[in-house]
């Protein structure tokens, strides 16, 4: 399968990292720290990283006989809403991350996918899709303000959790009464 065209990846970018010093003798590591501006569009409908939020990434990179692994956590600042109440929600990212990037020309380069396994480019690894998918899989697609959220009053959609006990709505007609009553105890 021919080699897929890359973008010229450039070197100063956040999520770029460079190998150039790394040896390439199985058992070399280096470690990187950096703090990155979040890249747009990191997380789910609901919840996310805000763009351009201090992500916090604490790597290793480390060579193995065919490229180089690279592995460690990505803190930063999460938001959202949550899906029962709408309320905004802020909580912390950290998330493990580890990605195998194989040299070019090597075994693995010449007999795997480039879906399957990532690849260096020239000196150079592009960690942002490895970042994307480690934060959008710890994200819940329904995250919630706490467990037991009761999510909104269905007459006046205002929070349950913020209305008194018992909190009703009159109704006039005594059939809506009990349609409602039926609802309710479908939950
Ligand atoms: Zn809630
Ligand atoms: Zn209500």
């Amino acid at each position: 399968m021919p080699h897929q065209q890359h973008p010229q990846l450039d070197p100063r970018s956040p999520l770029v990292l460079e190998t150039r010093d790394l040896p390439r003798r199985p058992g070399a590591l280096h470690a990187v720290s950096r703090r990155v501006p979040a890249p747009d569009d990191l997380g789910l409908e609901l919840i996310g990283v805000p763009q351009g939020a201090e992500l916090d990434l604490r790597l290793r990179m480390e060579s193995v006989s065919e490229g180089v692994l690279v592995s460690g956590t990505v803190t930063g600042p999460l938001v959202g809403e949550c899906g029962r109440c709408l309320r905004p929600i802020s909580d912390t990212l950290d998330v493990p991350i580890q990605e195998f990037y194989a040299y070019v020309h090597s075994t693995t380069d010449e007999t795997t996918d480039e879906d399957e396994v990532g690849r260096l480019q020239g000196d150079l690894i592009d960690l942002e899709p490895a970042l994307r998918d480690a934060v959008v899989l710890s994200l819940a697609a329904n995250p919630v303000c706490r467990e037991d959220c009761p999510g909104l009053c269905p007459d006046c959609g205002v929070p349950l959790d913020e209305l008194p006990e018992g909190h009703s709505h009159e109704q006039l007609d005594p059939r809506w009464a009990a349609l409602s009553q039926i609802k309710t105890s479908e939950e």
